[in-house]
């Protein structure tokens, strides 16, 4: 089976801009896959001439729903699902609690996650990652998915890592 690689961060972050930029070029949605449940959005990317199943989320929000409601929610399936975990925060915003959050659900179960530091168009990309290496999930990888910044670099070096 192809890897199956999903998005996650909360809302607003830049996840679908991602997921239509990785998939575009596709037929995006994979429709029926067994197995898989169909509340969340799923396509298909390449790199290299090697497909794999990009799934898109609704987003953690984390504000008052608390760590339980997190775990029943359709994104931490998607982290289940998944061989690797694109964990999306926003260079504009900084760092906030729901950040922290999912940060230390994915260091709990140990998944493979990359921290995208997404809309970094026109900023130092150096700046503002920097303060994202304290969710001790490895170095940020700075992009902006709207424009393509470091989008094609990052989703090599994800699949080359699996
Ligand atoms: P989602 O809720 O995480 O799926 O976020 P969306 O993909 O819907 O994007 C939320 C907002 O951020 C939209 O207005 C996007 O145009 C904007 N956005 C996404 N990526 C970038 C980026 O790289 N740079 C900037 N400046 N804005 C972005
Ligand atoms: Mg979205």
């Amino acid at each position: 089976m192809n890897p199956v690689i999903a998005l996650v961060g909360r809302p607003n972050v830049g996840k679908s801009t991602l997921f239509n930029r990785l998939t575009r070029t596709r037929d995006a949605l994979v429709a029926d896959l067994p197995g898989l449940t169909r509340d969340r959005k799923y396509g298909e990317g390449r790199v290299g001439g090697i497909p794999y199943l990009l799934i898109d989320t609704g987003g953690i929000s984390g504000d008052e729903q608390g760590i339980d409601a997190l775990m029943a929610g359709q994104s931490l399936l998607a982290i289940q699902e998944a061989d690797a975990v694109l964990f999306l925060v926003d260079a504009r915003a900084g760092m906030t609690a729901a950040d922290e959050m999912i940060a230390q659900h994915l260091r709990q179960q140990g998944k493979q996650a990359w921290v995208l530091v997404n809309k970094t168009d026109g900023l130092d990309a150096d700046t503002y990652s920097a303060e994202f290496y304290a969710l001790g999930l490895g170095e940020p990888v700075a992009i902006a998915a709207a424009h393509g910044r470091g989008v094609t670099q990052m989703i090599q070096n994800v699949l080359l890592d699996l």
